[in-house]
């Protein structure tokens, strides 16, 4: 079986187009929605480093990937900088003939160490996510790890580097909204695109109900009282972001409405986990071990039919089903294991 150039469809038809590959379940941040300090303590057991893919199995999966029709690789964590020589595993999969677009999302704390490195290695764009810009308000999201200052100067050593640079925000109700505005004003002025992102239930820790979401169309009221919005057209099949620019400006800002508007049907990402197991949905309940059958010595077709099979059978639609799920009936993989 020849797989060169094609693409796989799942049970709605949806190519698989891009992979998402966490390379850690660590971070040096405990954002409340995401892995709240009182769940990951001290006491909560990460992966071993044994378990953990190496670059080079990396490196293999996302070819094989890349055959199945991948064309973007988007790297996360935990916090993929605390992975050690993460420019390694860029360089490696700058390598691989097939991709398009590689990209990293990270809470940029260690960003302005890094950055040079990362471009250097044929990284193409970072997302970096903040949240506000009041010191106050960042650091009671993040678990009192980090000030917005770090993450500003890792946002400028990415531009000076030459790395295309886009902000994310997650917005909570009660919590940040107030920051909406003030990170737009900031933003604009700079240039840099922001993308505000619906609070989602993710994972089984963050208490999330529909009360803490502030909806795109809230968003895009506030926004528009004081910066009038042009909309943009999607860039391509699958965006998840509704994208608009500042009038008479080229500078972007984008809403990700995967609570109020969902996106399902047009879903191309598959999920890798840090220690190899694939996933079709952030909020799957499993995923399907890649990792053994590899370390087992199986050969590439087989792992190209194990993966084709997978995706084949994949009928996810979590956020377009949404409101007829009951949300506490199963546990949700952990966003910080997943990666967003
Ligand atoms: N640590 C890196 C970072 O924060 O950029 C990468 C991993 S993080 C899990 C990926 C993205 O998921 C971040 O932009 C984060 O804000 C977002 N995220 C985490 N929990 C979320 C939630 N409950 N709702 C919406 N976005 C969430
Ligand atoms: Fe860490 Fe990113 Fe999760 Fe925050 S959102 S705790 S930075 S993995
Ligand atoms: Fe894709 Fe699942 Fe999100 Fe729907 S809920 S857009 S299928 S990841």
């Amino acid at each position: 079986m020849s797989h060169a150039g094609s693409s796989i469809v799942d049970r709605h038809q949806r190519p698989l187009r891009d992979l998402r590959l966490s390379v850690t379940d660590r971070c040096n941040f405990r954002c409340r929605y995401c892995m709240p300090e009182e769940i990951f303590g001290p006491d909560y057991t990460f992966l071993p480093r044994q378990e953990l893919l190496t670059f080079e199995e990396m490196e293999r999966l996302v070819r094989l990937f890349v055959q199945l029709g991948v064309k973007k690789v988007r790297i996360t964590g935990g916090e993929p900088l605390l992975r050690r020589d993460l420019p390694l595993l860029v360089r490696k999969i700058r390598r691989v003939k097939g991709v398009k677009d590689l990209a990293l999302t990270t809470n940029a704390f260690l960003l302005d160490r890094y950055a040079v490195a990362l471009q250097k290695a044929g990284l193409d764009r970072i997302n970096v996510s903040l949240d506000a810009l009041d010191d106050e308000v960042f650091a009671n999201m993040n678990g009192g790890r980090s000030s917005v200052e770090k993450v500003l100067s890792g946002i400028d050593a990415a531009t000076r580097a030459g790395l295309a640079v886009k902000v994310n925000m997650v917005v909570q109700k009660g919590v940040n909204d107030h920051q909406i505005l003030p990170m737009a004003r900031y933003f604009y002025k700079k240039g840099i695109p922001l993308r505000f992102i619906e609070f989602m239930d993710v994972g089984n820790h963050n208490g999330w109900n529909t009360d803490q979401v502030v909806s795109k169309q809230e968003i895009l009221h506030i926004l528009q009282e004081e910066l009038p919005l042009e909309p943009l057209e999607p860039g391509y099949f699958g965006e998840v972001a509704t994208r608009y620019r500042y009038r008479d400006t080229q500078t972007e800002v984008g809403i990700i409405s995967s609570v109020t508007d969902s996106f399902c049907g047009s879903c191309t990402r598959a999920r890798l986990s840090a220690d190899g197991k694939l996933y079709t949905c952030l909020f799957a309940s499993a995923g399907a071990d890649l990792r053994g059958p590899l370390r087992a010595g199986e050969e590439d077709e087989q792992l190209l039919q194990r993966i084709s099979g997978i995706w084949g059978k994949r009928a996810d639609r979590y956020s377009d089903e949404r409101a007829h799920n009951s949300p506490r009936s199963r546990q949700k993989v952990e966003m910080s294991y997943i990666g967003g």
